[in-house]
């Protein structure tokens, strides 16, 4: 049986939850192209800013406003979709209890894209797609070692220097790298580069951005 105290309580918090205020670049309803859960449909919630600034980054993550808790959640079930992703920008660096605890009292599944540099709390998200970047940042070390896949994009780097991650995810993934601004040979020539590198490392699977390909979001 709950007491008054601890309904009033709960009723207090979820007001809290609801006034929380996030900094979103974008929320859009679109097909995941990528990875495991490629095809199905999602809402996107693109967070603003990102604690890393990798030189292929194609996401203006520094154009955002803040927006209460509330209107990111009638945005959300304004589309006729259970799935939603958080994206960034680097989504771990702002607290996402409020914005979890609301979509799950909605039965919300919650998936995340992140650099992997800070570690996710238990029970947060039901999909955790880590996408290191230590290609480029080598001395940064990923704080989040365990998920359900593993997302590395393809820079000509030696995948031996994932051993010591693998064993921590469940799907393993290998992805071009595609750069709008570079030439269609210089992309080909990339992805080529990745599909050999999957025929030799069969543990790794390939990933494409099919949503590119697509023209949509
Ligand atoms: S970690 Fe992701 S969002 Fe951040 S700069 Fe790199 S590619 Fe962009």
């Amino acid at each position: 049986m709950t007491s008054k105290s601890e309904s009033n309580h709960h009723s207090a918090k979820e007001v809290a939850d609801l006034d929380y205020m996030y900094d979103i670049v974008e929320i859009f309803h679109s097909v995941q192209g990528e990875g495991n859960r490629s095809g199905i449909p999602h809402v996107f919630v693109r967070f603003g800013n990102c604690n890393l600034r990798c030189e292929w980054c194609d996401t203006d993550f520094l154009t955002y406003q803040r927006i209460k808790c509330q209107d990111i959640i009638e945005k959300i079930e304004s589309y006729q979709c259970k799935n939603v992703i958080f994206t960034g920008g680097e989504p771990m660096i702002h607290n996402l209890w409020p914005i979890q605890r609301e979509l799950k009292l909605r039965d919300y599944h919650i998936s995340i894209e992140t650099n992997g540099t800070i570690p996710i709390e238990e029970g947060l998200i039901d999909w955790i797609c880590v996408s290191p970047k230590d290609q480029l940042y080598p001395n940064t070390k990923i704080k989040q070692r365990t998920g359900d896949e593993l997302k590395c994009v393809y820079v000509g780097q030696d995948l031996s220097m994932y051993d010591d991650l693998v064993s921590g995810f469940t799907h393993l993934y290998i992805q071009p790298c595609y750069i709008e601004s570079e030439s269609v040979a210089w992309n080909g020539t990339n992805f080529a580069l990745t599909e050999a590198l999957v025929k030799e490392n069969p543990q790794w699977r390939l990933s494409l951005q099919t949503h590119k390909w697509m023209g949509i979001d």
